[in-house]
């Protein structure tokens, strides 16, 4: 099959900043008026804080509508098609990709144009080699350093994408930079001293770098948010707005994200010009996820009633939500104890525990990983058999989050949350 991106739309003029731009297909709507119930336990953005509100049981129950079985999405590419340098076909080739997902399929042929994208997708859909494909091919063409920002919202994120550039980059000459938080600033201030092609990294981090004047985002002609929603609930939004507006207006922007809220609305409008805006989101995750609740009175019963559970062979693989640090730690310290081992990610443990506990859990080393919800976002964890909800989540939002970790691709999962008996 020919090289084509088959639409004569849109064009690649750049105009003002904030055109509406070419949106494909009906589905491509589908978010704005579509979008997740948020009621039931309110939502982050607005209101300042909902710890601790009250959702309905009757939300954490719902059998899954969508089986297993969805029918494969049919590519109008192959990764032949696409004009790669061979150099990155090999590598692609390597990674044993043979088929584009949706997401790829359908947004390379526009970021190879130049045009900047809205990619509208649900995680674990191989959003990430969707923008590093077409980046590094540019790249290659013209390797200019520090040329190229990416922006994740967390550390684990930011940390599999750099593992991507570096499987797909391999024998190219092009590097890159992680800069998180939670490791060494003067290692990070080092390594851009070198003038790495592509800089990865949180917002935070990248702020605190600009401030110190070791990042300069002069020569920085694409920019990626990916997972924009998340960074916007995590509070990264002046961040994000002050980051790229210190780059140059000519640029190529592509913003990744499950939903378009109003905030990423109008972020859109503001730093993407003319977008394609493609949505490859199939079902609401939690339509694809079995959920139900388990009673409990007391934390011993919990315990109890939990253990129980993960000595059941079918509990393969269980990511476990707990609500704050310490009880996360100590929700793993009592499993271990108990002769179940686990992990445990938590913001109190350094970069490099929370990369080992992740590595243990996708190795099967442990089959069990207890996580508060920001330690968790954006993990792409393949095959989670059960989200376990030990603590109630804060808001139905961050439920969402949380079950969405099951029920990837397309698998089936199943989501358990633990209540209270109703008085
Ligand atoms: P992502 O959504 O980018 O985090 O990708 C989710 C997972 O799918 C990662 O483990 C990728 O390596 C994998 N993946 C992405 N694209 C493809 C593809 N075209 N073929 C096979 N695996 C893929």
């Amino acid at each position: 099959m020919a090289y084509q991106h088959g639409s004569g739309r849109g064009g690649n003029s750049r105009g003002t900043r904030g055109g509406q731009g070419g949106q494909r297909s009906n589905q491509t709507n589908r978010p704005f008026h579509k979008r997740r119930p948020s009621n039931g336990g309110g939502s982050r953005r607005g209101k300042s804080n909902h710890r601790g509100a009250y959702i309905h049981p009757s939300k954490f129950v719902n059998k899954a509508t969508i089986s297993g079985e969805e029918t494969p999405y049919e590519p109008k590419h192959t990764f032949a098609d696409f004009p790669f340098h061979p150099a990155l076909h090999k590598n692609i080739a390597h990674k044993k990709y043979t088929t584009p997902s949706a997401i790829q399929d359908q947004s390379i042929p526009f970021t190879l144009e130049g045009r900047d994208v809205l990619g509208l997708a649900n995680t674990g859909t191989g959003k990430t080699a969707a923008f590093l494909l077409p980046i590094l091919n540019n790249l290659y063409s013209n390797p200019v350093p520090t040329s190229v920002l990416i922006l994740a919202p967390t550390r684990e994120l930011a940390q599999q994408i750099d593992e991507q550039f570096r499987d797909f980059s391999y024998g190219m000459k092009l590097f890159s930079t992680l800069l998180v938080g939670g490791a060494n600033i003067d290692r990070q201030m080092k390594q851009l001293v070198r003038r790495p092609h592509v800089v990865i990294g949180t917002p935070g981090r990248v702020m605190d770098l600009i401030k110190r004047k070791k990042l300069n985002l002069g020569q920085i002609n694409t920019v990626v948010l990916d997972e924009a929603d998340r960074m916007l609930d995590m509070g990264f939004v002046n961040d994000i707005r002050e980051i790229i507006g210190l780059t140059p207006n000519e640029r190529q922007t592509l913003f990744f994200s499950a939903t378009i809220t109003p905030q990423i609305q109008k972020l859109m409008d503001e730093f993407l010009n003319n977008p394609e805006v493609i949505s490859v989101r199939t079902a609401d995750t939690s339509e694809r996820v079995d959920q139900d609740i388990v009673i409990a009175a007391t934390k011993e019963e919990k315990l109890e009633k939990l253990q129980d559970m993960l000595g059941k062979d079918e509990f393969e693989k269980v990511l476990l939500f707990g609500e704050t640090k310490f009880g996360v730690q100590r929700l793993s310290d009592h499993l271990d104890n108990s002769g179940i081992p686990s992990a445990a990610i938590h913001g109190n443990k350094s970069q490099s525990q929370r990369q080992r506990a992740l590595r243990a859990f996708k190795n099967d080393h442990v089959k069990v990983l207890v996580a508060t919800d920001v330690a968790a976002r954006g993990l792409d964890i393949p095959n989670v058999s059960h989200v376990i909800n030990f603590d109630q989540p804060a808001t139905y939002e961050d439920y969402v989050h949380r079950i969405g970790r099951t029920g990837r691709g397309t698998a089936t999962g199943k989501a358990l949350t633990f209540v209270p008996p109703h008085k």
